[in-house]
């Protein structure tokens, strides 16, 4: 089922009597779920991210914009009628029922044509508990599961009524990071299985990235950027997306352009033809470093890991926005121990914003 979300916008009053500061959540949302796929909605806590979830759900009315699935305008729709699967960080399970009546519980409250005989039911209570493999546990209490089998639980019980989407607001926060790992494949095999449109809501970028055929950026209510996981890392738009994404994360610094070349601290690191003269800030991606004795930037080295394939260069320069610079340099290069590190650099992994408005600017 394809959803569409058209100037999606969400606005909360004060919730201070002393002041009228309304809460834009969700500001202007438009954007095209198309059908069958996995997307990420990823953004820092506060950005709107479970607003977006709960209009598209129907638990919360927008304040303007339009939602559909298919062609069909469902903004008016009640959530029971939307036929959409809501998983929450927390599970939400009822704590004196069974994993089988957990999960049989939406399908008793079908009314109409769509009422199902008991057989029925058991039979597609039984289908969704293997699917995450949880069948052999159908008769515990959630008390008497691990964090990620109830999480499991909560995913069958929103399969369980075939919805045409399915939305997950953190659903592996609670887990710890093994099974957390574990549960976001058991989610992609799930969703690729089972064809089903889903949204995945999370603060981490390394959990969006994995699993998402597309990802959203947002920032403050308002989407950044939109796209594959791999594009949005190759090609941010802004100083928000390139710092958002990535781990390590991407390195700032303060740097110049003069002529068409781009300057940190006094080494002309790189030509950047046809950006004007101006002060800017740069992000260079860890594995955009190239270890290089005549290279242009020279950094105070600080210490070398090792981390098998790879090897990672801790270092620091005046011009630096973090504290330390973090360069990812194959284990095949020798690092020799001195008190400067000489870097050139792959200029795709370097990328330029605006000192004004921290868009990109591109050379
Ligand atoms: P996220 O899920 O990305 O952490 P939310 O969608 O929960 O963000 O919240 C977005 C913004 O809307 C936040 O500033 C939050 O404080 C505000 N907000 C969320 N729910 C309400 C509400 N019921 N009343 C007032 N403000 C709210
Ligand atoms: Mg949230």
């Amino acid at each position: 089922m394809k959803v569409v979300l058209q100037n999606l916008t969400k606005i909360f009053p004060s919730r201070n009597k002393k002041s009228n500061a309304e809460v834009v959540a969700v500001n202007d949302f438009t954007f095209t779920i198309p059908d069958g796929k996995l997307i990420g909605l990823l953004g820092p806590s506060g950005c709107g991210k479970s607003t977006t979830l709960y209009m598209i759900s129907g638990l919360q009315k927008p304040s303007g914009g339009q939602i559909f699935f298919g062609d069909d305008d469902v903004t008016a729709l009640s959530a029971e009628n939307r036929g959409v699967g809501l998983v929450f960080q927390n599970y939400a399970l009822y704590p004196h029922m069974t994993v089988k009546q957990n999960i049989l519980f939406p399908l008793q409250n079908l009314r109409g044509a769509d009422k199902l005989t008991k057989n029925e039911m058991l039979e597609r209570a039984y289908n969704a508990a293997k699917l995450v493999q949880i069948d052999e546990l159908m008769d515990r209490k959630p008390s008497e599961l691990s964090g990620g089998q109830q999480q499991r639980v909560a995913i069958a019980r929103a399969l369980v009524k075939m919805p045409k989407v399915l939305l997950l607001d953190e659903p592996l926060s609670n887990l710890d990071a093994r099974l957390r790992l574990q549960t976001r494949e058991e989610i992609r095999r799930i969703q690729k299985e089972t064809g089903i449109t889903t949204i995945f809501v999370t603060h981490d970028q390394e959990e969006a990235m994995s699993i998402s055929d597309m990802i959203v950026v947002m920032k403050l209510g308002v989407v950044q950027q939109t796209g594959k996981p791999q594009e949005v890392y190759d090609d941010p738009t802004n100083l928000f997306v390139a710092k958002f994404l990535g781990t390590p994360p991407i390195n700032v610094f303060s740097g110049r352009v003069e002529g068409e070349k781009l300057y940190i601290g006094d080494a002309a690191v790189l030509d950047v033809k046809g950006v004007e003269d101006q002060e800017v800030t740069v992000g260079i991606r860890p594995e955009g470093f190239v270890l290089d004795e005549n290279g242009p930037l020279k950094c105070k080295l600080n210490s070398v890991e090792i981390m098998g394939r790879d090897v990672s260069i801790v270092s620091t320069h005046e011009a630096s926005q973090n504290p330390v610079i973090r360069s990812i340099i194959n284990a095949d290069n020798k690092v020799e121990s001195a008190e400067t590190v000489s870097y050139s650099l792959k200029p795709h992994k370097v990328f330029l914003f605006s000192k004004q408005d921290e868009n990109r600017i591109r050379f």
